[in-house]
């Protein structure tokens, strides 16, 4: 294309590149980007001509005319616009393809001072935002896009937008832009780097302001806690559905036998956590359903010869004698599935009517096939689940996995009417009907076994997901096994022991501290022998107790603050750094997952530590400050894991009626006022002889300053 082609072509741009431009003749006069290009094109065909200065010259005064400076050797295509114009710059090597667009301000510049190519390559179709330097040798390809104020100092490919500074590209986009056709409004897809900058800090302000309502959270109930979700395999920052409440359900159990001790654990561990939440501020409601009708508690009551009912009542109290011998508080609310038959009616038919449940000769299953999610949280796929399970051959099952809602009743079975006629629910059902009346759709924690992870939670989830249409569980929270000789504790291998068993062996408080003692997602071993070492554990609490308090009640009123001369200091010193951190240990160690093994390690550092110090005697105010604020936080941190809940003398005393139960306190009492005449008599063979027969039938005697103080012997 000569010449007068590329004036046309250039002449065409202006109308298709600037909205403004009217008429003809005011493009030719008053357009300062048409006029640099114009003398550009004649200049450049001088430049050919290797006419010497003169091409310079006229560069000059086009210059001072438009505002433009373009080397007389750079060579652009035609159809080149420069909108505005003032401060544009172009460099001599520079090139430029056809139907480009330069912004004012505009630097296609070199680098460095060598001769031979320095200045940009531009592509076809290329547009240039405002205040853009392209510096070096550098190539713009075909259709890209370069945003207002960048700095480009890597090539752009073809169809690129590219913004910022250094420019980076942002998006591919094709931008169509043809001759022919004229071209496509490219501003709409320009990029601004300001604009973009500002969305950036927006959302980061809305970020903040997010973290910021978190903190003022935290705050309001002390910091923060990570829980260990089953869900996600991970330890995540506890954040409940609505701030300072916090709503927990776990599964109970089904009453058809006496309770044994994995059931204490689930019941222990999540009474634990509970307190811990609240003991943080939190408003907790919790939820432990009973199972009162059920497959196990109908052929015990075949078995006995007794009606279902009377079976699930007998059990229920017999689970609440339990709790209370453990000293394991209600939940707030013990809702029963045989009390809620209407709301499980009302999610059966709502799960039918979403097409996730099939009725077939009045049983009602769920379909799995229709949950996408299922699996999700034990993490099975349907052949893993086909695998590992037990599954029952069922002609009327449409998959071999989909499980019970609802089933029609046998005539001599407990039966409820019902859509699909007389029947009674399946096992899962209930704790999704429960759960939803009793806390919502979405609720925070959700506990159980971890046995009752596949199938029961796997379709609690199916069912409630699918019938709400919303997450229904935050924080899936589940504890560990309990093991004999390293095997899974379980009715079925008929290896557990009754928690009436262990009760008539151990005090409550040994049981409670043995299952705290190790965290709760940990499998146990369960052993006598693990049982006598928390007695041993629970004992030098007490007798620390009973120490303190022995040494609280003596008047220090009069005696010098500090210890007396020759005792050193540094027992003091790390009795008050100990007291002075103990706060903050154990709330880290209890944020962090419920590690009460963690804490109950910092209680005994805490007892070894006040013991030591106590040895060395220590006398006034300081010392009675230090010993009051030990009691004060074991007592505390006591209240929050359930332990240490006697008196030093309850103790003594739950410990006589376990181990020597037929001796009286009376009797051990008489027997000691007896053993003080002697020794007044100076007859110390005849005191030494009580001694020796009460320490035969269990009992050691503490001669203290008070007087003479008795013990049950441990181990
Ligand atoms: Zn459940």
């Amino acid at each position: 294309m000569g010449f007068l082609g590329d004036i046309r072509r250039d002449y065409k741009a202006v109308f298709e590149k600037d909205p403004a431009a009217r008429n003809g003749l005011e493009v030719v006069l008053t357009y300062p980007g048409f006029h640099a290009i114009f003398i550009h094109r004649i200049n450049h065909i001088l430049w050919n001509w290797h006419i010497p200065v003169f091409p310079r010259l006229i560069s000059h005064f086009g210059r001072f005319l438009t505002g433009i400076e373009i080397h007389p050797a750079a060579k652009i295509g035609p159809g080149f616009f420069i909108d505005h114009g003032m401060g544009v710059v172009i460099g001599e090597t520079s090139e430029v393809g056809e139907n480009c667009l330069l912004y004012q301000e505009v630097t296609l510049g070199g680098t460095g001072k060598e001769k031979g190519k320095r200045h940009p390559t531009l592509g076809n179709n290329v547009v240039v935002g405002a205040g853009t330097k392209i510096l070096g040798a550098i190539t713009i390809g075909n259709n890209a896009v370069i945003g207002a104020n960048s700095v480009i100092l890597k090539p752009v490919p073809d169809n690129a937008i590219c913004v910022g500074v250094p420019g980076r590209v942002t998006k591919k986009k094709i931008i169509r832009m043809t001759t022919e056709d004229g071209l496509v409004e490219v501003t709409d897809y320009f990029p601004d780097p300001m604009l973009e900058k500002l969305k950036e800090l927006e959302t980061k302000l809305s970020e903040m302001e997010k973290r910021l309502d978190a903190a003022e959270q935290l705050n309001k109930t002390g910091g923060r806690m990570r829980i260990h979700n089953t869900m996600t395999g991970k330890k995540e920052e506890f954040i409940p559905v609505k701030p300072g409440q916090v709503l927990m359900y776990v599964c109970g159990i089904t009453v058809y036998d006496h309770c044994h001790i994995g059931h204490a654990r689930s019941a222990i561990v999540f009474d634990v956590m509970r307190r811990y939440l609240k003991y943080k501020g939190f408003n907790v409601t919790y939820i432990k359903n009973f199972t009162d009708i059920d497959d196990k508690i109908i052929n015990r009551a075949k078995q006995e010869g007794i009606t279902w009912n009377v079976v699930a009542q007998k059990y229920i109290e017999e689970y609440y004698r339990d709790m209370e011998n453990l000293g394991v508080a209600k939940a707030d609310f013990e809702p029963k599935a045989t009390e809620h038959i209407k709301e499980i009616i009302d999610i059966v038919k709502g799960l039918i009517d979403k097409g996730y449940a099939y009725e077939v000769q009045g049983d009602v299953y769920f379909e799995i096939g229709k949950f996408a999610d299922y699996g999700k949280l034990s993490k099975r796929d349907l052949e893993d689940m086909l695998a590992g399970a037990r599954v029952e051959v069922n002609e009327k099952k449409r998959n071999p996995m989909d499980f019970a809602l609802w089933k029609t009743s046998k005539e001599d079975e407990p039966a409820w009417d019902s859509p699909w006629g007389p029947g009674r629910p399946g096992w899962h059902i209930e704790c999704s009907a429960m759960s939803r009346k009793h806390l919502g759709d979405t609720f925070d924690i959700h506990g159980g076994g971890a046995d009752l992870i596949f199938p029961h939670h796997e379709n609690e989830i199916a069912q409630s997901e699918a019938y709400t249409g919303r997450p229904f569980v935050r924080y899936w929270v589940h504890n560990g096994f309990i093991t004999v000789d390293k095997e899974k504790m379980s009715k079925s291998l008929n290896n557990f022991f009754t928690i009436k068993e262990i009760l008539n062996k151990f005090d409550a408080e040994v049981i409670r501290f043995f299952l705290l003692s190790t965290h709760y997602r940990s499998p146990i071993e369960f052993s006598d022998e693990q049982l006598r070492e928390s007695e041993v554990s629970i004992d030098r609490y007490f007798t620390t107790a009973a120490r303190i308090s022995d040494f609280l009640n003596q008047d220090h009123s009069s005696e010098k603050t500090g210890l007396p001369t020759g005792q050193a200091g540094p027992d003091e010193k790390l009795l008050a750094d100990l007291l002075a951190q103990f706060h903050d240990k154990f709330a880290e160690a209890m944020d962090d997952d419920f590690n009460t093994a963690l804490a109950i390690g910092n209680i005994f550092e805490l007892i070894r530590v006040v013991n030591k110090y106590l040895d060395g005697k220590p006398s006034g105010v300081k010392a009675v400050e230090l010993v009051s604020k030990t009691r004060a936080l074991l007592t505390e941190a006591g209240n929050v894991l359930n332990i240490f809940s006697h008196t030093p003398e309850e103790w003594s005393r739950a410990l006589m009626s376990i181990k020597c139960p037929e001796l009286t306190e009376e009797f051990i009492m008489t027997r000691i006022r007896e053993r003080q005449s002697a020794r007044d008599r100076k007859d110390w063979a005849a005191s030494d002889a009580i001694r020796k027969e009460l320490e035969e039938r269990g009992i050691v005697l503490e001669d203290k300053k008070e007087g003479t103080g008795w013990k049950v012997k441990i181990s």
